[in-house]
């Protein structure tokens, strides 16, 4: 059973509602590397989507994850805003107008969203930024695709990939976004993006069952 327009919604809902639970995390995890606004950023662009996915929902997945995206645009603002954006635009374009997801859809998506923060950001792993917990997400998404996982399965498996992806930022030096002004000092502290792209896969996965 495949994952259709609704689904998608009602997991973005689930997204926002973590990323409003976590909100005083990553503003704390900001402002000890950065300029303390992360939290409040994405909040306030989740915010802004749970009430566009109140009204009339696109008819396809791909319609409402371009919806989130360009919501995201419009509202994230920072560093974020363009990257999460960008994310979702490339991961809206790749399933196309598919009516339903699969696990290897997803999968698909998850790499074309890591290929947008890349092309946007510039950045590869080791830079300490959202790229370290997406990267190995991908990997392990593509991995149980690739043996017939079901989109919980592959959402699953993406989570906690970067889960382990965020916490390796910890002693990282960051060499992209505001935490690389500090220089050395940015090491022992993980990243805020990086921790809310696991939240997001987190809840997404969740959101998916
Ligand atoms: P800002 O730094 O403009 O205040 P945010 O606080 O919302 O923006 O987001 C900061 C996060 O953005 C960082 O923790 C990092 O994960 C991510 N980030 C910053 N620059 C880049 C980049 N060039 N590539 C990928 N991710 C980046
Ligand atoms: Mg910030
Ligand atoms: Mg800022």
């Amino acid at each position: 059973m495949g994952c259709t327009a609704a689904d998608v919604a009602r997991a973005l809902r689930a997204v926002a509602g973590v990323v409003a639970e976590h909100r005083e995390e990553l503003v704390r995890l900001d402002r000890e590397i950065g300029d303390g606004d992360h939290g409040e950023n994405l909040n306030r662009g989740f915010a802004a989507l749970l009430s566009k996915l109140d009204g009339d929902l696109p008819s396809t997945p791909g319609a409402v994850l371009k919806l989130a995206a360009t919501t995201l645009i419009s509202t994230v603002g920072g560093a974020a805003g363009p990257l999460y954006g960008t994310a979702f635009l490339r991961a809206a374009t790749s399933v196309g107008d598919a009516a339903e997801l699969d696990g290897t859809l997803v999968a698909t998506a998850l790499q074309a969203a890591l290929e947008g923060v890349v092309a946007r950001g510039k950045a590869v792993v080791g830079d300490k930024t959202m790229v370290d917990a997406l990267t190995p997400a991908v990997a392990a998404a593509e991995s149980v695709a690739s043996t017939g996982a079901d989109v919980a399965g592959v959402l699953t498996a993406a989570a906690e990939a970067a889960e382990q992806g965020a916490e390796s930022t910890v002693p990282l030096v960051a060499r992209k976004g505001r935490a690389s002004y500090l220089g050395e000092r940015s090491a022992g502290h993980l990243d805020p993006g990086a921790r809310s792209t696991s939240l997001l896969l987190r809840s997404f996965a969740g959101g998916a069952r």
